[in-house]
């Protein structure tokens, strides 16, 4: 089970969750709980290191950041305590969870689980802090942001969980951010294959980490709220959204369970800054220098266009990276001025990426196009456009994120109240 940073906010929500914890217990289950820190915490703590030091290290990042879940697993522990249930805390680095790669953006390599599963054997709850590991050169590491959702799938791999239960404040996977789009309608189930696409392109409800981790390990996930009643519907009858196979979501069309859309969800993500080379020599190799030294200094790059040449032999590059890279990206393209030949660096950092995902695409033609008239009979231009077997993603200003979302959760026939819901 893991409880998300609202779910844990102030010791009356952790008071509630405890007793989801202990209703899952007290149906003969072994419980292992993954916690966030309290919501805003964690925003909090990364304020107090850019105050200290704006080139933080990122060793001591982690070590000011995992501190919010050091304290929610406590308080969590004590309260199951105080409620009759044993219950015991595991910090990262006692399991332990290892880690590799760099600070602030580990991955999880493994968890020892044999202090889990003793422990868990003999009834008592192991509450675990999200979020947090211990590197190789044993130091605390954090898994970048939302990455308690990946912590619980690692958990659940390593004790053969029969289920990874994500409680969170709304109540499953939406076929689009529910706080946008009145009109989203919650899916019974989603495939890993749509869910890691949709995690990838904004829709923050699980880290795209930790959809790509269960898909490897076939940990089964269902997002459901924490926010329910004592009447509520038990996790066990899947009341949530639960991710599933490909051969899963088959059946359950089979039986009418689900219906086939060609697309599945909508998601966006103002995280991404646009740049434009103006005047790039239409040469051979020009790409590759523009390229080459954003990729040496670990800067995604996502969507890319380059335009017909002009009579000079010249063409202009743009391209997206995100946001937090973007003044990082300009002073490396400003060093390469020369080799590269450009005549000037323009920026954006007021767009939005806007996402249609479904594996219905790979057997439907039009998706896209549906996507462009809707947007062009909005007057929403399309700056920018990339594609994958089951995504179509456009970039476009900013201030039209909402209405563009909206547009196309209705053009797709995904608005709760139509005949297809
Ligand atoms: P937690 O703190 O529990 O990890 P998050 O804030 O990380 O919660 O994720 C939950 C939020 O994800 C929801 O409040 C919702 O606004 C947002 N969200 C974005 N896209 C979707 C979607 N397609 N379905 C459900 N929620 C979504
Ligand atoms: N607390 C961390 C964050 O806010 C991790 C998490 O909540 O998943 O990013
Ligand atoms: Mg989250």
């Amino acid at each position: 089970m893991k409880f998300g940073g609202t779910s844990m906010a102030g010791t009356e929500r952790i008071r509630r969750v405890a007793n989801i914890v202990r209703k899952q217990a007290a149906g003969g289950n072994e419980v292992a709980v993954v916690v966030s820190a309290m919501a805003g915490e964690t925003d909090r703590l990364v304020n107090f290191c850019r105050e200290a030091n704006a080139l933080y290290d990122p060793a001591e990042y982690d070590v000011v950041v995992s501190s919010g879940e050091q304290v929610t697993s406590g308080l969590l522990a004590l309260t199951l305590q105080s409620l009759g249930n044993k219950a015991r805390s595991w910090m990262g680095w006692q399991l332990p969870i290892h880690t590799i790669e760099a600070h602030a953006k580990a991955r999880v390599s493994t968890i020892e689980n044999d202090n889990l599963v003793s422990a868990m054997e003999t009834g008592e709850i192991a509450v675990i802090p999200g979020f947090q590991g211990v590197s190789n050169e044993n130091r605390i590491s954090t898994m970048g942001r939302g990455g308690s959702d990946t912590s619980a799938v690692a958990v659940a791999a390593a004790v053969g969980a029969d289920r990874c239960d994500i409680y969170t404040d709304v109540d499953g996977v939406y076929t689009t951010d529910p706080r946008i789009v009145a009109k989203a309608r919650k899916l019974k189930a989603v495939t890993y294959e749509e869910m890691l696409e949709l995690a990838s392109v904004g829709a923050k409800v699980l880290q795209t980490r930790s959809v790509g981790l269960a898909m490897k390990a076939g940990v089964r996930i269902q997002v459901l709220s924490s926010f329910v009643d004592d009447n509520a519907t038990p996790a066990d009858d899947h009341p949530g959204t639960m991710i599933v196979s490909e051969e899963e979501m088959n059946e359950l069309v089979e039986r009418g369970e689900m219906e086939r859309q060609h697309v599945t969800g909508i998601a966006h993500d103002k995280n991404e800054a646009k740049v434009t080379l103006t005047r790039v020599p239409d040469t051979p190799g020009s790409v590759a220098h523009i390229f080459e030294p954003l990729a040496a200094a670990g800067i995604n790059v996502d969507m890319i266009i380059q335009n017909v040449g002009r009579d000079k032999g010249e063409t202009d590059v743009t391209f997206t990276v995100p946001l937090a890279d973007l003044a990082r990206a300009q002073v490396l393209l400003d060093d390469k001025a020369e080799d590269i030949g450009f005549n000037r660096v323009i920026t954006d950092s007021k767009v939005a990426k806007i996402s249609v995902v479904g594996v219905g695409m790979k057997s439907h033609a039009g998706v896209a196009s549906t996507m462009f008239s809707a947007l062009a009979d909005r007057g929403i231009n399309i700056q920018a456009i990339t594609t994958s077997e089951i995504k179509v993603s456009v970039l476009i200003d900013e201030d039209e994120t909402e209405l563009a979302v909206r547009i196309l959760h209705t053009a797709y026939g995904l608005d709760a109240d139509d005949e297809a819901a």
